[in-house]
């Protein structure tokens, strides 16, 4: 569903975190099984912001840990946001007999840090915060993967989807920006592909700066969609 990446990081002993874990009932039991066919141990799920598809609950997941920027959330909101998704809707239509995934309650809290790293017994995982597509979001650079699991920035299918909230959306995206270059070789963005990181930071700089005209990013109906009401943003 949207593509969505779902990162288990591991850890030698094979206990693991599980970044943003799918959408729909189906993908979390498949990620799920998954998980236990490796035998791997999740010992926390971190959302990445808190956007209803990067809340979602289920499998072996319940119960467990919830870890993010720390911002508050609406529960009824977001289970209000997610029934009232047209493409989820479409998708379970055709699907026969999957789920939406329940929305996590509680609500996730704020990570436990240790000198500016997550305090966890699994791999260096180091929390960038920034605000550039929600706010509290986070990025979580795993030096021993030489890799970004991004969260919903630096996607090769999604242009940057600005918090139109922000007093300064483009400014705050290009602060994060700032932030995340140079943080691996390799980026897991939360919707789309992995790839090489500094392409993507690239790309996105360009639309930032309004260089629309070849981004095939903008070939996705919803996504001109969300471009033709980022426009007047950017043009400012
Ligand atoms: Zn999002």
């Amino acid at each position: 569903m949207y593509i969505t990446t779902s990162t288990v990081v591991v850890a030698p002993d094979r206990s693991c975190l599980v970044v943003d874990p799918g959408v729909t009932a189906h993908e979390i039991d498949l990620l799920s099984s998954s998980i236990r066919v490796h035998g791997w141990r999740p010992v926390a799920v971190w959302s990445t912001h808190g956007h209803w598809d990067h809340l979602l609950d289920g499998g072996m997941f319940t119960g467990l840990p919830r870890w993010s920027g720390g911002w508050p959330v609406d529960v009824e909101t977001l289970m209000t946001e997610r029934d009232e998704d047209d493409e989820l809707a479409r998708v379970l239509l055709a699907s026969h007999g999957d789920s939406p995934a329940p929305v996590v309650v509680p609500p996730p809290v704020r990570y436990p840090s240790k000198d500016g790293w997550l305090d966890w017994d699994g791999p260096l995982v180091r929390v960038v915060e920034h605000a550039a597509h929600a706010p509290g979001s986070t990025s979580l650079v795993v030096p021993s993967a030489d890799a970004l699991v991004a969260g919903d920035v630096l996607s090769d299918i999604e242009i940057p989807l600005l918090d139109l909230s922000a007093p300064d959306p483009v400014g705050t995206y290009r602060a994060a920006l700032d932030l995340l270059a140079g943080t691996a070789s390799l980026v897991v963005p939360g919707h789309g592909h992995v790839g090489p990181l500094s392409p993507r930071v690239a790309a996105d700089r360009a639309y930032l700066d309004g260089s629309f005209a070849g981004d095939a990013r903008l070939l996705d109906p919803w996504l001109a969609a969300v471009h033709e009401a980022q426009r007047a943003v950017l043009a400012g």
